[in-house]
Formats: C-alpha cells, structure tokens, sequence
C-alpha cells in the first residue's frame, strides 16, 4: 500500500465504475446488513452510490470497477490515481480488462460498425455527440497506474468484498487466497 491508512477517524471511501458493467457494485450492495458496518468506519466520499460531481483530495480507499475502454476513462483514472492512497482493482475487468476487452481483436472502427450500425435497428448511425472516445484497446488499470490490491471476481462475492474492505479498513492487505479458486 502507498501510505499508513489513518485509524483515529472515519476512512474516506470511494468507488467508481469505468469500462464495466456495474456487476461489481451490485456485488458490493449485496453485502446487504454488513454495510452498516463498513458505514461506522468508512465515510463515502464518491460513488454512483452517492450525490457528489468532483472527485475529492485525499481518500483512503478507492475502489475501481471496470476497464480502461475510453479516453474519459484514463482522464478519470489518472485524475484518482493521485488522489487515493490505496488504489483497488476491483473485479476482473478492472484486472484484466476482461469483458471489455473482448473488443479488442477488432479494433475500434469495426467495433462501432458491427455495434451501431449492423446492429442497429430502427434509424442505424454511429453516434458523435454524448459517446467519449474509445481507446484503440480496452485495457486493465494497471497498464497505466499502480494498483495496490486487486479483487478478482466477475463479479468478486459479496463476502470477498467484505472481507477485502474491512481488512483495509484495517490497514492490512487483503489475503483473499481462501476467496479464490486459485488463491495462494
Ligand atoms: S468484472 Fe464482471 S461484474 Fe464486474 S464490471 Fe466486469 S463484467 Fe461486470
């Protein structure tokens, strides 16, 4: 981890979704009763969960769902990545690029092609306005920023994402070799 996780307050919890398909976070809403728990430690400073536009200064945890798919999104990574302590690829297309990365073997101009206009039912046509650009490849967040834990699952348990977030709370890494198949 880059740097001792405060214990004397409240930690400053962010999460956000990138090239993903919100999987992840519904996966940590199903941790159902044990938020109350995370909430007496964590304050959310930033989430699709929570009303706030900015991303803030310094925060504790940060969790990222999602791959590296459009130019917005490593703008909004490299906008994070300074501001978070303990940066947290969460689930495996902000691993591996996963999903997203399907793409990949394609490139861009077919993808949009096949997607919007072969696909397209009524009134096919490729939109300009609205849609950020796509990057050549969708990748993983590490390709571009160092990642400091990372929390396989697609998506990871509601248990693994329990068990991750109060052991960091904690201020310790995460052992998640009992929580994965090919764990440690
Ligand atoms: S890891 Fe799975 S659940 Fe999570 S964003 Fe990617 S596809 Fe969705």
């Amino acid at each position: 981890m880059k740097k001792e996780i405060k214990k004397d307050k409240k930690l400053r919890l962010a999460t956000i979704w990138l090239d993903g398909c919100s999987g992840c976070h519904m996966s940590f809403l199903d941790i159902d009763e044990r938020l109350l728990l995370l909430a007496e430690k964590v304050d959310v400073v930033f989430s699709p969960l929570v009303d706030v536009k900015e991303f803030p200064e310094d925060v504790d945890i940060t969790l990222v769902e999602g791959a590296l798919g459009s130019e917005e999104d490593l703008h909004k990574l490299m906008k994070i990545r300074p501001r978070t302590k303990t940066l947290v690829a969460f689930g495996d297309c902000a691993i591996t690029a996963n999903i997203p990365s399907m793409r990949n073997p394609f490139g861009t101009e077919e993808t949009l092609n096949y997607v919007y206009l072969e696909m397209g039912a009524d009134n096919p046509q490729i939109p300009m306005q609205g849609v950020p650009p796509l990057m050549k490849r969708a990748l993983p967040l590490h390709n571009y920023v160092k990642v400091d834990v990372f929390i396989p699952g697609c998506p990871p348990s509601a248990d693994t994402i329990f068990f991750a977030v109060s052991e960091l709370i904690e201020g310790r890494v995460p052992d998640l070799s009992t929580y994965t198949r090919f764990g440690a």
